[in-house]
This record gives structure tokens, C-alpha cells and sequence, in this order.
């Protein structure tokens, strides 16, 4: 689904990704983790086409989505709006059909009532939540997602953690970098520990968690 290929990208002469290869299998979900500065985000930027790498080559199918450490949402456009329109205007696709999918998503977000609201009106983890029904609207054949629940309360974390592990279960392919150690454990069938632009650790859960990498121990230890 995607295969990422001696990724080397640079900023200000450093660099941040030192020859990154990875792949992700239809319905496979693909857990990143890693201390900060690491390039994770700057990974997930050049996998979605919002940075150019530098060299390497990336190969995907069909379309991704993105969801954001901070939502992104157009604060001016309604959460319908913010849903339907790239699918209308970008994908142009059947008004009708986009808003009747649109209703479904929000009612599996369990946000059947908002359709109206704007994002300022909702909390932290329901502004998430219509990021990721905005995402799929799209039809993504594979989501990416960036510290989802990392501006959130702990108490609006779990929320967005079920709705992905729902997704999961329903096969959706996602690349999903994490700062929660046991989700991205519970939910993953690989992950990448990202160290100084490295991979330095890529297996299953069971073999990362398990790892007697030193980089890697020390970083789960500040996670307790
Ligand atoms: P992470 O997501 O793992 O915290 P990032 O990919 O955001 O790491 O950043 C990796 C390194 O690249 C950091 O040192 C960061 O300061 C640097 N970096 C990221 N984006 C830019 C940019 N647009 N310009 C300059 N430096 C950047
Ligand atoms: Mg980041």
C-alpha cells in the first residue's frame, strides 16, 4: 500500500531523515514511535506529500488522509462544511451522496448532533473526531495520523484511541505516529522506534516493546 525507499531529507544542512525505507501492507497499521526531533512528523510530511524528500523514492496506492496533532479544522466552515467540502470540490463527487456519507461518519463518531456546529463550539477530542470523519470522507485507502490525542486532556485521549481502534478493526490501513505507548502497542501489528533520523527499531510490538536496544529502553522508561 506504501513503500518508502532511502528517504533522505535535510533541513538547514541536517539531517533529519537518514535513509529511511519502510512499508505498510493493505490493513496493515504501522505504529511510529520515538523521542521528539526524531523525524517522525517530518516522515509522515513526506509520505503525504506536504515536504519533498530530499532523495528516495515513495510509492503508494490510491489516496491518503491526514489527521493532525491539532485538528486543522476550518474554523470558519460549519463541521458539515469542513467534511464535504474537499470531497465535493476537490474530488468532485455527487453533493448528495458526499452528505448523506457525511452523516454516517459523524453518527459513527458519535457526533450525529453536530452537523451545524462550529469548531470552536466543540471540545478538543469532538473537534478530533470530525478531523477523522473529515478524513474519511475523502475515502482514504490509508490514513496517516500525527500525535493524535496529544493536545487533549487524558480524559478526551480515550475517546479518539477507541474511534482508531475501531478503524483498525475494520482493517483500515494507518500509519499513526504515538506518544501512547500501550495503544500503539495494543494496536499495531508493527512499529518503528525513530531515533536521530533512524529507524532504529522496526518489528512487532512484542519485539520493539521487548527490545534491549539501549535508546529504545531509555525512552520507555520516561513513559514509566
Ligand atoms: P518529531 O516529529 O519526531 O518530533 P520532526 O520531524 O518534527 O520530529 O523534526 C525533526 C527535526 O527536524 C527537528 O530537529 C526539527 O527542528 C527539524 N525540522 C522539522 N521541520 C523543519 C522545518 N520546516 N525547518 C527546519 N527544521 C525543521
Ligand atoms: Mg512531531
Amino acid at each position: 500500500m506504501l513503500e518508502m525507499k532511502h528517504i533522505k531529507k535535510s533541513f538547514d544542512g541536517i539531517e533529519v531523515l537518514k535513509d529511511i525505507s519502510l512499508k505498510v501492507d493493505e490493513g496493515e497499521v504501522l505504529g511510529i514511535i520515538g523521542p521528539s526531533g526524531s523525524g517522525k512528523s517530518t516522515l509522515l510530511r513526506c509520505a503525504t506529500n506536504l515536504e519533498t524528500q530530499d532523495s528516495g523514492e515513495i510509492h503508494y496506492e490510491g489516496t491518503f488522509g491526514l489527521v493532525f496533532q491539532n485538528f486543522n479544522l476550518f474554523p470558519h466552515f460549519s463541521v458539515m462544511k469542513n467534511i464535504t467540502d474537499a470531497p465535493i470540490k476537490v474530488q468532485k463527487r455527487n453533493k448528495e451522496e458526499v452528505y448523506k456519507e457525511a452523516r454516517e461518519l459523524l453518527k459513527k463518531m458519535g457526533l450525529e448532533d453536530k452537523e451545524n456546529a462550529y469548531p470552536h463550539q466543540l471540545s478538543g477530542g469532538q473537534q478530533q473526531r470530525v478531523s477523522i470523519a473529515r478524513a474519511l470522507a475523502m475515502r482514504p485507502d490509508i490514513l496517516f495520523f500525527d500525535e493524535p490525542t496529544s493536545a487533549l486532556d487524558p480524559e478526551l485521549t480515550g475517546e479518539i484511541l477507541k474511534v482508531i481502534k475501531a478503524l483498525a478493526s475494520e482493517h483500515m490501513t494507518m500509519v499513526i505516529v504515538t506518544h501512547e505507548m500501550n495503544f500503539a502497542r495494543n494496536v499495531s501489528d508493527h512499529i518503528i522506534f525513530m531515533d536521530k533520523g533512524v529507524i532504529a527499531e522496526y518489528g512487532t510490538p512484542e519485539e520493539v516493546f521487548g527490545s534491549s536496544n539501549e535508546r529504545m529502553k531509555e525512552f520507555l522508561g520516561k513513559f514509566g
